[in-house]
């Protein structure tokens, strides 16, 4: 199993950086995704100029979450997607 992964990384104001990064683990009512495709959207340029999203994003965090993939584990309790 892998345990890491590329990630870019949001650290604050125009400061993204690519990183590897634990491969997150599902909690309950989760699924992980191993993203195959993803978009920039106008919330993201948005987060990049700010350096983070008042409701959403406290770096340094993960960055993106306009995404396809596929689904590689379920957490407890996920019957269906
Ligand atoms: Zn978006």
């Amino acid at each position: 199993m892998t345990t890491e992964m590329a990630a870019a990384v949001l650290y604050g104001k125009e400061d993204l950086r690519l990183e590897q990064v634990p491969v997150p683990r599902a909690a309950a009512g989760e699924v992980v995704v191993r993203v195959e495709a993803a978009l920039t959207c106008g919330t993201d340029l948005k987060v990049y100029r700010r350096g983070y999203h008042a409701m959403m994003l406290k770096p340094p965090i993960p960055f993106g979450h306009e995404l396809a993939g596929v689904i590689t584990e379920i957490g407890a309790g996920v019957t269906a997607f």
